[in-house]
């Protein structure tokens, strides 16, 4: 009897497995990827900083000021996350979330010029110039939920299963230097275009009250970063008041949608960092440049400092937001040093032509100019879930999006050119979870599908879109 029970689960075993590879002809080949992938039980949360250093934090966190990143980095692993050259922020945030570098997907700079007719006019680049699978593209196709929210380059909103918020919604230096503001594709799924505009920090009433407690501006400076209708490139008080409010949309926009619940793989972007430490560094580090005014180094030198705080109590509230599951990623694109050259003077009536140069005090010289540059060096701290306490590891930006399919459960594609970063993962997580891998997803999924779906949200009907994201194997 018991010889017969034995061979009857055997059979039964047997049975189950040849189940499983049953070919189901109505499944696509993702489709039944999707179903044979059992993922894992972690959610990821990426934090996006432009141009997070070390060289700033590390006094800071000593001083006691970042208790929020320390806490990261004392549950997990820190270490210098390796930036590429040239070091162009929407190349370097599209090499992350795809795993690709800039020849394969294709983003190779701010702008791309389309027009023959017009050689010299550039385009903000989007969603539409990637050549290449994003891993929200992926995880989508896994019917996991992602949101992302203010990524470079992520413009118009690709469908997925979740949402994207576009790096044009919110009125942004780039967005006003190269292409505007757009009326469509903003959001993913467009309704939410609507829900969150209210939420939108308006550049022309910026919140002086949040700026001044960063940096104590005189009440000319104040002036000039408040009636600024553009920003001026290289000229702090304007850019900065841009990337700050739209900062601010974004921050509040992400707080909005994570109450409304957590996605499997969420990324938020915040931009402001790299505007502040790009234009008052000679203030933050006066000794590396010729003559900075002692005075005003230290009334404005605060600004880069207080911004990181400023990151750190908004990464206090991501993560009161998310559930105890979660894997968090502080990633940067590069990190920041001094230029070593102070912003020049120019004539004000040359950068300032609207209402704005009415104002007394934009005429006569304005000093404008980039006195902090990229450093080959970002940042990358990980903790929660499968991280490890101290590991020690080298990583560059290429490695960040297969670490974070491997976190999830989801196959990674040897397309990508980075690695997963084995060294911070707890070996049982390895063993339980081992990294599968797959040549490439670029055929399993229909990248042409998705920004003809992209193209038509706000402006095809209902049905029309959902056939789409039927095809795209988002819904059934
Ligand atoms: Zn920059």
């Amino acid at each position: 009897m018991r010889a017969r029970a034995v061979r009857v689960g055997a059979l039964a075993i047997g049975l189950a497995a040849a189940g499983l590879a049953v070919w189901k002809p109505w499944l696509t080949p993702l489709q039944r990827l999707a179903r044979a992938t059992a993922r894992s039980p972690f959610k990821v949360l990426v934090v996006g900083i432009d141009g997070a250093s070390f060289r700033v934090m590390d006094p800071l966190l000593r001083d006691g000021r970042l208790p929020n990143f320390a806490r990261l980095i004392e549950r997990g692993t820190r270490t210098a996350l390796r930036s590429e050259n040239p070091m162009a922020s929407p190349v370097l945030w599209t090499t992350i979330a795809t795993g690709q570098s800039r020849k394969d997907h294709g983003i190779e700079g701010f702008v791309v010029y389309k027009d023959p007719r017009k050689p010299k006019r550039g385009t903000l680049v989007g969603s539409e110039d990637r050549r290449t699978l994003a891993i929200w593209n992926i995880a989508s196709a896994f019917r996991l939920q992602v949101g992302f929210l203010g990524w470079w380059a992520s413009w118009p909103a690709e469908p997925v299963n979740g949402w994207i918020v576009s790096d044009r919604l919110t009125s942004d230096r780039w967005n006003v230097w190269a292409g505007g503001r757009k009326t469509t594709g903003r959001t993913y799924p467009d309704a939410l275009t609507a829900e969150l505009s209210p939420l939108i920090v308006d550049p022309m009433s910026p919140p002086m009250d949040e700026i001044l407690r960063m940096v104590a501006l005189t009440s000319d400076e104040q002036a000039e970063m408040r009636l600024a209708e553009r920003p001026v490139f290289g000229h702090g008080f304007s850019v900065v008041k841009f990337a700050y409010c739209s900062q601010r949309s974004q921050e509040k926009m992400a707080l909005h949608l994570l109450a409304k619940g957590q996605p499997d793989l969420v990324g938020i972007f915040l931009v402001a960092n790299d505007p502040v430490s790009h234009t008052f560094w000679h203030y933050y580090e006066p000794g590396a440049y010729p003559a900075v005014d002692p005075r005003a180094a230290a009334r404005l030198g605060t600004l880069v400092p207080h911004m990181y705080e400023h990151n750190d109590a908004y990464l206090g509230e991501l993560l009161k937001r998310v559930d105890e599951s979660t894997v968090v990623l502080v990633v940067s694109d590069h990190g920041f040093e001094a230029s070593g050259q102070l912003p020049a003077p120019k004539p004000a009536e040359k950068l300032f032509t609207g209402p704005e140069a009415e104002a007394a005090h934009m005429r006569g010289e304005i000093a404008v100019g980039q006195s902090g540059k990229h450093h080959i060096e970002g940042v990358l701290i990980a903790a929660g879930g499968p991280i490890r306490r101290g590991a020690t590891l080298q990583a560059g930006l290429l490695d960040i999006a297969p670490t974070v399919l491997a976190i999830l459960g989801l196959p990674v594609p040897t397309d990508m050119e980075g690695r997963v970063l084995e060294e911070m993962l707890d070996p049982g997580f390895l063993a339980a979870h081992p990294v599968k891998r797959i040549d490439s997803y670029e055929r399993l999924i229909d990248r042409k599908a998705i920004l003809a779906a992209a193209r038509a949200d706000g402006e095809g009907g209902d049905e029309e879109k959902q056939e789409l994201l039927r095809s795209l194997g988002y819904i059934q």
